[in-house]
């Protein structure tokens, strides 16, 4: 069976970092940690959540082809560490958690990646959901849900849509749908 690089993507709020957590404690997969240039929110540790840089590390990384891949949204850059990557498949199933544009990026370096979108039941529930985390505040909350729009624009180009209305279930879902990946390998 081969490892799979997995790559879960879906508009903010939809519940897809509480997933690829749930996946990473019960089945030991490999979460990417990603780089960023936002500020890391309360509680959130260097290292663990993201790896947190000055806009001048960062685009030294992209300079020196560090990053599998970035993007820029909401004014801060987030990217994909090449090298923590390619390390951790040579044990493990690595999961990433990043954007749409990002995926779709990855899905070109390696054609094998697994590209799953996490859908949301509805979109009030997003706003619900952003709200009640309250990390940001009503225009930031508006940013996200323009957003939203054009993520859920590229929903045919992922491998799989997965409606989360039951974190558990969906996290099983994935579950399912990795397995199946890595045993298609077999035949
Ligand atoms: P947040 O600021 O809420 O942690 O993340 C904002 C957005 O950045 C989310 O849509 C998240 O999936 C995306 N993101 C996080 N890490 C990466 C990354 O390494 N690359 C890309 N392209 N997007 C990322």
């Amino acid at each position: 069976m081969r490892n799979v690089l997995v790559v879960i993507s879906g508009p903010s709020g939809v519940g897809k970092g509480t997933i690829a957590r749930l996946l990473t404690e019960r089945e030991g997969y490999a979460l990417s940690v990603s780089c960023t240039t936002r500020p890391p929110r309360p509680g959130e540790k260097n290292g663990r959540e993201y790896f947190f840089l000055s806009r001048e590390e960062f685009l030294q990384k992209i300079n020196t082809g560090g990053l599998l891949e970035y993007s820029e949204h909401f004014g801060n850059f987030y990217g994909t560490p090449r090298d923590f990557v390619t390390e951790k498949l040579q044990k493990n199933d690595v999961i990433l958690e990043i954007d749409v544009n990002g995926g779709l990026k990855v899905k070109e370096s390696y054609p094998r990646a697994v590209l799953i979108m996490i859908l949301p039941p509805s979109l009030e529930e997003v706003k619900r959901r952003l709200k009640k985390r309250n990390t940001e505040g009503e225009a930031e909350i508006e940013l996200r849900m323009q957003r939203i729009g054009y993520e859920l624009s590229k929903k045919d180009l992922y491998d799989y849509a997965v409606v989360n209305a039951d974190l558990y279930k969906t996290a099983e879902e994935i579950e399912r749908i990795i397995e199946g990946e890595k045993n298609k390998d077999q035949n």
